[in-house]
């Protein structure tokens, strides 16, 4: 596989804000950037060199995006891994159907957990309603029933916490193939975010620590104050994990840290990540840019945290009136705003964020928290 140097082109599955923000890094560099994406004008497609209009299942337009690029790489894990299979076979596509295969399945995805012996909540699969009983008997109450596949942000997810919920629970996830899993009573959550490069280079960036709202990120704080035991677990995990799939590019796997202090793996996501939006401004060497080396066969970058750092999400509920008053924001010196360039907001779409950088960052998180509960009960929601 040869080196992908600047000034040659970068291809993305996908051009949500995660590819946008490769993107930027990769400019910043000197590379070209290549995008199939529904949405030409999507927020990485607004600045990319060549856009390609296709759905993520539409294989002549995944073929020509291959065909413009120099090396492919994904913006969400909900490509098809079969199609990625047939593009690898002429193509350099990094993460390939291997990995992918694995993560897009979370029964897949469990087993291959299990067979690098990471700690994990009990987890059983559920192909229909019987075989449902059956893991809720096997895994125990309270659980929550997962679709295998096409989840995110707890969607295509129920709780069960009395068998007499098991069939509605069924329902709420559309009575699709699943995972059934123990609830873990956490007592936070945090994600190890990493990067491997070709050579099976590991640079680890700070533990981050993740609040959620209505299961989607809320704030995110680096360092997360793990440990140094705790810290050290969750970078064996994050090695046992990328190494197990011969990754190459960056991946962060979601922690629960359980009441007793120790680590449960929630899921692995093998792209640059929402908890790792704060490497952007905070560190040497961004998770974007890491992720762009790695996969260009570049060596990777320092990923040394520069400073304590926060981000806060900025969902489309914040939009009810219209543009949002931006310099209430910006007022906090520390904050600094990135926004995807999204057309559309609506009620839980991820729109941009803002990082705050600095040791005395917590009352301007709480001051913007504050600002986004107001914005969006003036509309009649709740953050
Ligand atoms: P996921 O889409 O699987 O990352 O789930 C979204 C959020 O739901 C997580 O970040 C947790 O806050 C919560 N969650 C998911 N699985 C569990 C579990 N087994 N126990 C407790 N909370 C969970």
């Amino acid at each position: 596989m040869k080196v992908v140097l600047p000034g040659q082109v970068i291809g993305f599955l996908g051009g949500g804000q995660l590819a946008r923000m490769m993107a930027f890094e990769a400019r910043r560099m000197g590379y070209r950037i290549a995008v199939l994406d529904p949405d030409p004008k999507g927020p990485a497609g607004q600045v990319a060199d060549v856009v390609v209009t296709g759905s993520f299942d539409d294989g002549d337009a995944a073929e020509r995006l291959c065909a413009a690029s120099d090396v492919v790489t994904l913006d969400t894990e909900h490509i098809p891994a079969d199609l990625l299979a047939r593009l690898e076979a002429r193509h350099c596509v990094l993460p390939g159907a291997a990995v992918i295969g694995v993560i897009q399945d979370r029964l897949a995805q469990r087993k291959f957990l299990t067979a690098q012996k990471v700690p994990q909540p009990a987890n059983a699969a559920a192909g229909d309603l019987a075989e449902l009983r059956a893991a809720v008997a096997t895994v125990g109450l309270p659980c929550v029933v997962k679709a295998r596949r096409n989840g995110y942000d707890g969607k295509g997810q129920a709780r069960i916490t009395t068998t007499d919920g098991i069939e509605a629970a069924w329902r709420t996830i559309g009575g699709a193939p699943a995972v059934v899993e123990a609830f873990v009573d956490f007592e936070r959550e945090v994600s190890v975010l990493l990067a491997r490069g070709r050579d099976g280079e590991v640079r680890f960036f700070a533990s981050a620590a993740n609040e959620h709202r209505r299961h989607v990120l809320h704030v995110t704080r680096a360092p997360a104050g793990l440990t140094p035991s705790q810290e050290a677990e969750a970078q064996a995990i994050g090695r046992a994990v990328a190494e197990g799939l011969g990754h190459v590019g960056v991946l962060a796997v979601e922690l629960f840290v359980t009441r007793s202090g120790g680590l449960l793996v929630n899921e692995v996501a093998p792209r640059v990540h929402n908890s790792g939006h704060y490497t952007f401004g905070a560190c040497a060497t961004s998770q974007f840019e890491q992720h762009v080396r790695a996969v260009c066969g570049l060596p990777l970058g320092d990923p040394e945290l520069l400073r304590p750092a926060a981000m806060v999400n900025l969902l489309g509920d914040l939009w009810g009136e219209g543009e949002p008053a931006w310099h209430e924001v910006l007022r906090h010196p520390c904050a600094r705003l990135h926004l995807y360039g999204k057309g559309k907001a609506m009620p839980g779409r991820k729109m941009g964020h803002v990082l705050l950088v600095g040791d005395g960052v917590e009352p301007a998180v709480a001051a913007i928290a504050a600002w986004m509960e107001q914005a969006a009960a003036k509309v009649g929601r709740a953050l």
